[in-house]
């Protein structure tokens, strides 16, 4: 089913990424951690939908997205930034792999944080961040989303590494199976990955490596 929405407001995240609040429909429902797609309602923009995952409380009276664009190319995402508040985008019904199967170590790379910000939020507002775990890796400390939201919630240990240049606060560290020996204590855990495909292959094959087991390795494949 294909619902409209209509833009609110837009908030500049990071350099290169935005918040995106729209209207929801009356009983629209998602779980958090999924996915829907997503096509502006422009002329010549309708028919190229775009996967993106909601971002707010599943019972929040908005949905919001967070997106990062990509200017070198004249895609979805560069188009995002130049709707203005009163334009409409269509979305089909959410879909997805990942969901909150239970606490864990969420471990993302860039945008792939938006369905564990879904995730984490909705943890933190019936606080049951006990046992939860952020890794979240990225070029520089300015690509951070939601560095400040993400370091406050109540009970989630979060680890900040950055691999471009050195930062107060964040880590510079590449994360690979040598990192990771060091800091996952308990690899019977369940895990969840996010982020670009070489990213969640590299990561799941460490895992693996260290003893984790696939069945209790969740990831979110194509991004
Ligand atoms: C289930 C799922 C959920 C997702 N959720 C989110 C989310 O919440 N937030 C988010 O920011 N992203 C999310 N993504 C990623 C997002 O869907 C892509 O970034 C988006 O589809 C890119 O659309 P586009 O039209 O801008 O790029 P397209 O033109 O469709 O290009 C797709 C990809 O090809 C590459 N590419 C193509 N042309 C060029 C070029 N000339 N130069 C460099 N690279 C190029 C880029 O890597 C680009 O991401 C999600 C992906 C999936 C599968």
């Amino acid at each position: 089913m294909t619902d409209l929405l209509t833009l609110k407001d837009r908030r500049r995240l990071t350099p290169d990424t935005h918040a995106y609040t729209f209207t929801r429909p009356e009983g629209f429902s998602f779980t958090p951690g999924h996915a829907t797609e997503l096509a502006i309602q422009r002329e010549g923009w309708r028919e190229k939908g775009r996967p993106f995952t909601f971002t707010s409380l599943p019972d929040a009276d908005h949905l919001e997205f967070v997106i990062k664009s990509y200017p070198d190319h004249e895609g979805v995402t560069d188009q995002l930034p130049t709707l203005r508040a009163g334009e409409m985008v269509a979305i089909e019904a959410p879909f997805g792999a990942l969901s909150d199967r239970g606490p864990g170590t969420f471990i993302a790379a860039g945008a792939g944080i938006t369905p564990f910000l879904a995730i984490l939020r909705a943890r933190a507002a019936s606080r049951r961040l006990g046992g939860c775990r952020l890794i979240y890796t990225n070029k520089t400390a300015a690509d951070i989303i939601l560095h400040d939201e993400l370091s406050a919630l109540p009970g989630l240990t979060s680890h900040f590494t950055v691999t471009d240049e050195a930062a107060p606060g964040v880590e510079k560290a590449r994360i690979d199976r040598g990192w990771l020996k060091g800091r996952i204590e308990d690899v019977s855990g369940r895990f969840y990955l996010c982020g670009p495909q070489g990213f969640v292959d590299d990561i799941r094959s460490a895992l693996q490596d260290l003893g984790a087991s696939r069945d209790m390795i969740h990831t979110e494949e194509g991004w």
